[in-house]
C-alpha cells in the first residue's frame, strides 16, 4: 500500500483518482457491441457471450427446471441466511415508503403527488469474478416492494453455460423467473434495445465492473434511464488510536478481494495506526484465497496520514468513497460532516461487509466520487413521483389573474387564452348570460 503523509490540498485530486480505465477507452467498444445489438439482436449476444466469457450458448433463457435444479442444490444454512438478509433488506426498504403528498397551494387549488412504480425494469447481477446473489436481494427486493411488473435479470454464465445456484435459488425467492444468461456490454445491450430472448427495459439497475459500467452510462443515450453508475468497489475508511487495526486491515481486505480494480485508502490521523494497519494486511492477505486479486488491488491502495479530524473530513468529501467507515473517537464530528458517501458504517463493530449482505442497507453504491452527485439505489429509485392538480371554479378566479400576466409576459397568448376563456365563461354563468 502506497504511504502518504500530509498530502498538500492541491494533491488531493491526484490521490482520489480511481484504478479504473477511462470511460472514452471503453466507450468505443460499448458503440460496436451496442450497434450489432441492435441489428442483429441474439445473434450478437450469443458472439459476445462467446467472445469475453468463452463459452458458446444458444438458449439464452433459464428454464423453470433449471431454477428448480438449482434450488435443490443450495445448502440449507446458506438458503436460511439468505432468507434472513432478504427480510432485514425488506424491512430496510418498506420503510422508506412515504405516502401521497397533498396540499391545497391557494383556495381551490389542490396539488398532490403520487409515486408510481417503474414498469418495466432489468437487473444486472454480476457474475464475472464472484457470483453475486447478494445483489438479486439488493434489487429485487425494492424492485417487488415498489410494485415493478415487469422484471428481466440478466447475469453472466459460468464456463459451463449455467448460473450460480444461489443466484437462481435468490431470484426465486424474491419472485423473479425472467432470467437470463448473459453479462457484460452485451447484456447492457440486450436490455437497451430489445432481442428476441431479452426484453427492452425502460430502466436499468445493478452493479458490475468497469465495462458494464460505462455500457450503462452509454445506455442512456438511448432512452434508457439507470440507477447510476455503479462500478469497482471502494472502501475508505478514517481510523485513529481507538480503532482495532486488525479490523481495520480485514475492512480493507473485503474490498479489495472484489477485482484487481477496487480501490481502498485508509485515513488517520496516526502514523502508529498506520503502520499496524499496514503489517495486519500483509498479515491476513496471506490468509485468503483470493490473494491475487486482493494483493493487486492493495498495490492500488492508500494509507494516508493527515494531521487533524478537519483535513481528513475535508479529503474524504473530496474523493466521496462508496463506503466509507468510521472508527475514530470523534465519530459524531465525521456523521455530522460527511457530505459525499455512498454508504457510511459507523463503529468498531460495524464491518462493512455487513451492508453488503445482511444488515438491510442496499449494497448498490456509486463509486468514482459519483457519491457526490448520486444515492445509492433505494425504494424511490424503483417509482416516478406524478404529480397532479385539481382547481375549482373558484380556485381559477384566485389565480387566473397570475397566470394570464405570465403567460402574456411570455408572449404564450394560447396559455393565456386558456384561463382567459375559463374565466370569461364563469362570468358569464354568474351574470345569467
Ligand atoms: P461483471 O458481471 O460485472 O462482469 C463480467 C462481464 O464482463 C463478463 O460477462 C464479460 O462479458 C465482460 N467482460 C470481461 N472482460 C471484458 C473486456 N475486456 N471487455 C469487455 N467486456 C468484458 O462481473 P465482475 O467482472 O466480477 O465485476 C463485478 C464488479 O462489481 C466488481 O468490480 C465489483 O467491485 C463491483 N461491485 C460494485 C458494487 C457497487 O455497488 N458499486 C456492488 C457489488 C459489486
Amino acid at each position: 500500500m502506497n504511504k502518504i503523509i500530509n498530502p498538500d490540498a492541491s494533491e488531493w485530486t491526484t490521490i482520489s483518482q480511481r484504478p479504473t480505465q477511462s470511460f472514452v477507452s471503453i466507450e468505443d467498444t460499448v458503440m460496436k457491441i451496442f450497434k450489432e445489438v441492435r441489428q442483429k439482436g441474439d445473434a450478437a449476444i450469443i458472439k459476445y457471450t462467446s467472445f469475453f466469457d468463452g463459452i458458446s450458448i444458444n438458449e439464452l433463457k433459464v428454464s423453470e427446471t433449471e431454477i428448480l435444479e438449482a434450488i435443490a442444490k443450495v445448502p440449507q444454512d446458506l438458503k436460511t441466511a439468505i432468507q434472513t438478509a432478504k427480510s432485514n433488506i425488506e424491512a430496510f426498504h418498506r420503510a422508506q415508503k412515504n405516502g401521497k403528498v397533498e396540499i391545497e397551494t391557494m383556495e381551490g387549488v389542490l396539488c398532490w403527488q403520487e409515486k408510481r412504480p417503474i414498469q418495466k425494469i432489468g437487473l444486472y447481477i454480476p457474475g464475472g469474478s464472484a457470483p453475486l446473489f447478494s445483489t438479486v436481494l439488493m434489487l429485487a427486493v425494492p424492485a417487488k416492494i415498489a410494485g415493478c411488473k415487469e422484471i428481466v435479470l440478466c447475469t453472466p454464465p459460468d464456463k459451463n453455460g449455467k448460473i450460480n445456484p444461489a443466484i437462481l435459488f435468490a431470484a426465486f425467492l424474491c419472485g423473479i423467473t425472467q432470467i437470463r444468461k448473459v453479462g457484460g456490454i452485451q447484456a447492457i445491450g440486450g436490455m437497451t434495445f430489445g432481442t428476441k430472448s431479452i426484453p427492452k427495459v425502460y430502466k436499468i439497475f445493478g452493479p458490475g465492473n468497469q465495462f458494464v459500467t460505462v455500457a450503462k452510462q452509454v445506455a442512456t443515450k438511448f432512452g434508457v434511464a439507470i440507477d447510476m453508475p455503479a462500478g469497482p468497489s471502494e472502501l475508505l475508511v478514517v481510523a485513529d488510536d481507538t480503532a482495532n487495526a486488525q479490523f481495520v486491515a480485514s475492512d480493507l481486505l473485503s474490498q479489495a478481494e472484489h477485482g484487481t480494480d477496487s480501490q481502498v485508502v485508509l485515513v488517520s490521523t496516526s502514523v502508529k495506526l498506520i503502520a499496524e494497519v499496514a503489517k495486519e494486511v500483509e498479515k491476513q492477505l496471506e490468509q485468503l484465497p483470493r490473494k491475487e486479486i486482493a494483493a493487486k488491488a492493495i498495490q492500488n491502495s492508500k494509507l494516508i496520514y493527515l494531521n487533524s479530524d478537519e483535513l481528513a473530513l475535508d479529503f474524504i468529501n473530496q474523493y466521496a468513497p462508496e463506503h466509507f467507515i468510521i472508527a475514530a473517537e470523534n465519530e459524531q464530528f465525521y456523521i455530522d460532516g460527511i457530505e459525499n458517501a455512498g454508504s457510511v458504517f459507523v463503529g468498531n463493530y460495524t464491518p462493512e461487509s455487513a451492508g453488503d449482505y445482511a444488515s438491510g442497507t442496499n449494497h448498490t453504491l456509486p463509486t468514482n466520487s459519483y457519491a457526490k452527485n448520486y444515492s445509492g439505489v433505494n425504494l424511490d429509485s424503483f417509482l416516478k413521483s406524478m404529480t397532479f392538480q385539481k382547481i375549482t371554479e373558484k380556485g381559477i378566479q384566485n389565480i387566473g389573474k397570475t397566470i394570464e400576466v405570465m403567460a402574456e409576459a411570455e408572449g404564450l397568448q394560447a396559455h393565456k387564452n386558456a384561463v382567459t376563456l375559463r374565466l370569461n365563461n364563469l362570468k358569464k354563468n354568474k351574470n345569467g348570460i
